[in-house]
């Protein structure tokens, strides 16, 4: 029998990704909101979150055990999945296999789920912080109520910034050690308010708790009825939903199946926006122009995607598109192009060697990247002020810089504050095959000619 309706032929790690995605989508549906903490070791942050998970009662063993074996079943294609894979995170980073020291956790309450990025690390800090915040909604900050805001603090709140985060909580800690007073907490907020005004969060709550107690974390305290504000829980169960549907539909393409002469269809990981059957799309960088004919999935055809899903797209026309392209919406593609304007957080002992070639990764392409010296470094404790900016040659283990950065061919990209997919980059070392820094695109100093 002719068999012309063979549906994509799914590699075994690509299904587990299936699973494991369509976990992510039901939850996501149910209202999932991601968040990450944030501190300095010992403000608390490992107190906190199991006070949450105890607290709340509702913790997904289940699911969690099943997740845990599913990552386990893979590494036979080379490629470790951990619960990385339920957020979105640097997926390049994941695809290399790079073990990164962050804990997801999951916890319900009856409004809202959610997923807590726990980054632990000292030296390391910001590369797990870079990790877990890079699809968090939210972050909470810790800081130690007998402390107050340090130079940590700041810079947490200056990543968070850089990395699109829109909400941030400052969660005052270990008020039980400074006899719950008022004048502690109410200094601490207005020292943190009047550093983190210039960051435009969209909101900026502050919350006096002690996780170690329970105060205000699930449970509203009786030892601060001065505070007439939300528990921390109640506070992450108001707060907005990232809109990720919205935007312009961008599938970086992971893999070109084709089983036979009758079918070819492009699959991977759909990062920003819808896309439906009959949509008009471009292949970037190349610029070619088809159309949407169906889109698989393992659970058949769909008649609409969303950002977040794994799909495999066939086309109605016999296109050049292969693994590294960009299929995206025609009508707002991304721009191409060889030269940039970014933000670079440097993760390496080794600081950054200017004219030296980096692979690049954004999304599913990788590329040789040679970095010019710094524009100038950010002064992260003054990060919007007079003389926030810093002469500098190079970057420095876990220092935040302004690059120009040239690639040996053009890429499609968008600035990352339109997509966090197609913005967002990282960097390996060539000889140590290390991670040595992540990057966020502001926009193109030089666009690629004749693509669109
Ligand atoms: P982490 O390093 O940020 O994960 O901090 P931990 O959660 O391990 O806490 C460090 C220390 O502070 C431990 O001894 C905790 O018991 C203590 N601690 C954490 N939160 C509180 C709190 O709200 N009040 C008091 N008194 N101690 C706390």
């Amino acid at each position: 029998m002719a068999d012309t309706q063979t549906p994509p032929e799914y590699r075994p790690d690509a299904l587990i990704a299936e699973d494991i995605e369509a976990y992510l989508a039901r939850h996501r549906d149910a209202g999932l909101l991601r968040f990450i903490t944030c501190g300095s070791v010992d403000d608390g942050k490992s107190t906190l979150i199991g006070r949450l998970l105890y607290d709340s009662h509702m913790v997904f063993e289940d699911q969690l055990q099943q997740l845990e074996s599913d990552s386990a079943r893979v590494g036979t294609q080379g490629e470790t999945l951990d619960f990385a894979l339920l957020v979105d995170g640097l997926s390049a980073e994941r695809e290399q296999g790079i073990t990164i020291d962050v804990a997801y956790r999951f916890f319900a309450t009856e409004i809202r789920k959610f997923i807590v990025a726990d980054t632990p690390g000292h030296e390391q800090y910001t590369r797990n912080m870079v990790t877990g915040a890079s699809t968090a909604d939210a972050a909470v900050l810790l800081v130690d109520a007998r402390k107050g805001v340090l130079q940590q603090t700041r810079r947490h709140a200056f990543l968070a910034h850089l990395l699109g985060i829109r909400h941030i909580i400052l969660a005052v800690n270990k008020m039980d050690l400074v006899d719950y007073a008022a004048d502690v907490f109410e200094r601490i907020e207005a020292d943190f308010r009047g550093f983190a005004a210039a960051l435009e969060f969209e909101n900026i709550a502050a919350i006096p708790l002690s996780g170690f107690k329970g105060d205000n974390v699930v449970n509203a305290s009786p030892a601060m009825p001065w505070y007439e504000g939300p528990t921390l829980v109640a506070h992450l169960e108001a707060l907005p939903l990232a809109g990720d549907q919205t935007g312009p539909f961008h599938m970086p393409v992971q893999w070109v199946n084709r089983p036979n002469q009758d079918f070819r269809g492009f699959a991977g990981l759909a990062s920003d926006g819808v896309i439906r059957p009959g949509d008009a799309v471009r292949i970037l960088p190349s610029g070619a122009q088809s159309t949407v004919k169906a889109i698989e999935t393992f659970d058949g055809q769909l008649e609409e995607a969303v950002a977040g899903q794994s799909i495999t797209l066939t086309l109605a026309d016999e296109v050049d598109c292969s693994r590294g392209d960009v299929i995206a919406s025609a009508e707002d593609p991304p721009q191409v192009a060889d030269q940039f304007d970014a933000h670079l957080v440097w993760m390496d002992k080794i600081a950054m060697k200017p004219g030296r070639g980096y692979w690049l990764k954004l999304g599913t392409r990788t590329v040789t990247a040679t970095l010019q010296p710094p524009k100038y470094e950010i002064d992260v404790n003054n990060p919007t002020g007079e003389g926030a900016r810093l002469a500098a040659k190079t970057l420095e283990l876990n220092s935040i810089g302004v690059v120009e950065l040239h690639t040996d061919r053009p890429i499609a990209f968008a600035p990352y504050r339109e997509s966090k997919a197609l913005g967002g980059f990282i960097l390996i070392d060539k000889e140590s095959n290390a991670t040595v820094a992540c990057g966020m695109i502001n926009f193109a100093l030089r666009r690629a000619q004749n693509v669109h």
